[in-house]
């Protein structure tokens, strides 16, 4: 393994001032960095330690009703969370979902939406577009698990069990540089590989996520849905956020569905949310949002079968969330 030097900063201040120098890189639990390291897919001269950053490894209830939540939070805790459990669930449940129990107790927040792509190819050092080669080997070669939606000319999934959650709750995210810092939807946090393929968000360089905030969500209903090829220790085949407000009568006032494993940002169906908007859960209003939820996707070689699969995840998801 390469040898890198590694600091722990007490500030945010510092830390940014940490990433100026050349091939430095901000770290959280290292769940995922260490590996690329020493599988000699990246090679960092000096590693920026974020989780002695203190007061951003917790969760703080807003005046508004909504809750603030540190970047550097590991997702055993958030998972564990009494706020998060009862009033977002689907973030305590995807959090609870990653991996094993070890990933968890060390992996951050921050670092489970910014943790790079699980394709195959790219973990094994293939030339691929994101190791700046020219070509995506999963558009023709072994693609079980690579996109339908929203590819090319990268067929990646977007890997973070977190990130499908927080964009259907309508999170905003706190990203800070050496130049300053910005509250940003969290749905225009992500990168199609249409808009730049080398990248899966927009994080300039020495740029750290901080924090993210959660709006108000009393009354709702969600729920995160996990289809894994095994029990623990892998990423979803396909997953569905679901966040649905509904009112005394069971009728839906407001939705957030988004699906995971299947495109390679956050996929938000935002033709189901309008679907649901002002109607009570019908199994045939599900059936249809299943549906919905898939048109225009497109299967490479291998991996048709998504499409089936995360249309039913939805279905029953919805159906037991109504
Ligand atoms: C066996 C195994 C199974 C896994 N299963 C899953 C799974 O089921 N679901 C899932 O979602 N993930 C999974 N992961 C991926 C991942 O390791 C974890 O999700 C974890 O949350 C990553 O967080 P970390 O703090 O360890 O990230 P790190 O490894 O510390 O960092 C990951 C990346 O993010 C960058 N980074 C870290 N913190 C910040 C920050 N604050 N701002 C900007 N950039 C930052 C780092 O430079 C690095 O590029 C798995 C990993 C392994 C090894």
């Amino acid at each position: 393994m390469r040898r890198f030097a590694h600091v722990s900063p007490d500030s945010v201040a510092a830390a940014t001032a940490a990433l100026r120098e050349a091939r430095a890189a901000p770290v959280g639990g290292g769940s995922d960095l260490l590996g690329m390291i020493k599988d000699n897919l990246v090679a960092p001269d000096r590693l920026v330690r974020l989780t002695e950053l203190s007061g951003l490894d917790a969760v703080a209830s807003q005046g508004d009703g909504g809750v603030r939540i540190g970047g550097m939070i590991t997702l055993s805790a958030l998972s564990r969370h009494p706020v998060i459990g009862e009033r977002y669930a689907v973030l305590a449940d995807a959090a609870g979902s990653v991996g094993t129990p070890q990933i968890r107790n060390t992996g951050t927040l921050a670092g489970n939406l910014t943790q790079r792509p699980w394709c195959w190819y790219f973990r094994q050092g293939f030339p691929c577009y994101k190791h700046g080669g020219s070509r995506c080997f999963s558009r023709t070669g072994e693609n079980q698990f690579n996109a339908i939606l929203g590819g090319g000319p990268s067929y990646i999934v977007h890997p973070s069990d977190t990130a499908p959650a927080l964009v259907a709750l309508d999170a905003q995210i706190h990203i800070v540089g050496d130049t300053g810092d910005r509250w940003l939807p969290i749905r225009e946090f992500f990168v199609l590989p249409s808009e730049d393929v080398t990248r899966e968000n927009i994080l300039r360089p020495g740029e750290i996520v901080t924090e993210l905030e959660l709006p108000p969500h009393t009354g709702t209903h969600s729920a995160y849905t996990k289809v894994t090829d095994r029990e623990a220790w892998t990423h979803a085949v396909v997953s569905t956020a679901v966040v649905l407000t509904l009112d005394g009568d069971g009728v839906c006032r407001s939705a957030g569905v988004v699906l995971g494993g299947v495109a390679p940002i956050p996929w938000r169906v935002e033709p189901v949310e309008r679907l649901l908007v002002g109607q009570r859960m019908t199994p045939e209003l599900a059936a249809a949002a299943g549906a919905a939820a898939v048109e225009g996707a497109r299967a490479l070689a291998r991996n048709r079968y998504k499409i089936a699969l995360v249309s039913e995840t939805l279905r029953r998801s919805l159906l037991s969330l109504a």
